[in-house]
C-alpha cells in the first residue's frame, strides 16, 4: 500500500533519514547479534530497545506529528507498538521509515502515516470494539489494541493469518481475536462493531460491514480499483443513515475474494 508522493514532506523526510541514519546503522547491529542470538538479556538487548524507542519517537514526529495528526492517543499507540517485530526480519531496518515495507505473499504493512490517519479517523475510544478487514502483519490491528481492548480482525490468506496471531501473541496481545476468512461478510458473532477498519482496497463497500457497523460507528475504506489509485473513504453511521466522506488519494492492495 502507498501514499501517493508529497514533495512538502520531502524535507522533513530528508531530516528524519540524516538523524535516524545512526540510529539505523546501530540498529542493524543489533539485528545482526539477535540473529545469532548474541543478544539475549544482556546490556545490548537494553541497548536495541533504546534504539527501537528512537526510532518510533522520530517517526511520530517526523511523520505524524508533521503531517498534522495530534490525536494523543494514536500518537501514544504508534510509539509504542514495536513495529519492526511485525515485518520480516530482512526488511527490519526498514520498519520505520515513511513508505510500506513488503510482507510476503504480495502484502506489504502501511506505511506508518497511513495508519496513524486511519486510527485517527475513527476515532476509537477506550471499550469500543473495533473490527479491521486485513489483518496483514498484525500491526494495525496492535495500534487499535493499544487504544481498545476488544479487537477482531480477519485475514484472507492462511500463512499470515497464522503469522500474526503468533507475534500478537508473542508480544502479549491477548485483546485481539484473528480469523482466517474473507472479511467481505464481516464478523457476525461479534457485531455490531464501533469502528472498522479495511486495509485493503475494495471495489464496493461490501454491504455486511456497513449492517454490522454501529449505530453511530465509523468505517474507514480504500474504494476503488485494484493497482490504481483509491479512495480513502470515511463512512459514518447515524440514525441508520449511511454519511460516507473522500478523504485522500490512495493506493492499498486489492481486497481479495472467496476463501
Ligand atoms: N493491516 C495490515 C496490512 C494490510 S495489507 C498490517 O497492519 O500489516 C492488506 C491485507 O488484506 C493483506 O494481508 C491481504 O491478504 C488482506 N486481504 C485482502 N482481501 C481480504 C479479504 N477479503 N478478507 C480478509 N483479508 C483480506
Amino acid at each position: 500500500m502507498k501514499m501517493l508522493k508529497n514533495p512538502i514532506f520531502e524535507t522533513q523526510k530528508a531530516i528524519f533519514k540524516g538523524k535516524t541514519a545512526m540510529f539505523l546503522v546501530m540498529r542493524n547491529i543489533c539485528i545482526f547479534l539477535s540473529i545469532f542470538n548474541i543478544v539475549n538479556y544482556s546490556t545490548p538487548e537494553a541497548v536495541c530497545q533504546e534504539q527501537d524507542a528512537k526510532l518510533r519517537n522520530d517517526m511520530v514526529k517526523y511523520q505524524i506529528e508533521a503531517r498534522g495528526i495530534k490525536d494523543k492517543k494514536v500518537l501514544d499507540a504508534l510509539r509504542k507498538v514495536p513495529r519492526h517485530k511485525f515485518v520480516p526480519k530482512q526488511y527490519a531496518s526498514e520498519a520505520y521509515n515513511d513508505h510500506p515495507v513488503p510482507i510476503g505473499y504480495g502484502q506489504t504493512i502501511s506505511q506508518p502515516y497511513i495508519v496513524a490517519l486511519m486510527t485517527k479517523l475513527v476515532d476509537l475510544k477506550k471499550g469500543e470494539r473495533a473490527l479491521e478487514i486485513g489483518t496483514g502483519s498484525g500491526y494495525q490491528a496492535a495500534v487499535l489494541a493499544e487504544i481498545t481492548d476488544s479487537v477482531y480482525t480477519i485475514e484472507i490468506i492462511t500463512e499470515l493469518a497464522q503469522s500474526s496471531n503468533e507475534t500478537l501473541n508473542q508480544l502479549g496481545y491477548k485483546n485481539i481475536k484473528v480469523k482466517n476468512a474473507d472479511g467481505y461478510f464481516g464478523w457476525k458473532d461479534y457485531a455490531p462493531f464501533d469502528v472498522i477498519v479495511v486495509t485493503a482496497a475494495a471495489e464496493h463497500i461490501p454491504p455486511p460491514l456497513i449492517e454490522q457497523l454501529n449505530e453511530g460507528g465509523k468505517m474507514i475504506i480504500p474504494v476503488g480499483h485494484a493497482f490504481q489509485v483509491q479512495n480513502l473513504m470515511l463512512i459514518e453511521k447515524k440514525d441508520g443513515k449511511i454519511k460516507s466522506r473522500s478523504i485522500i488519494p490512495v493506493r492499498f492492495v486489492p481486497f481479495k475474494r472467496g476463501k
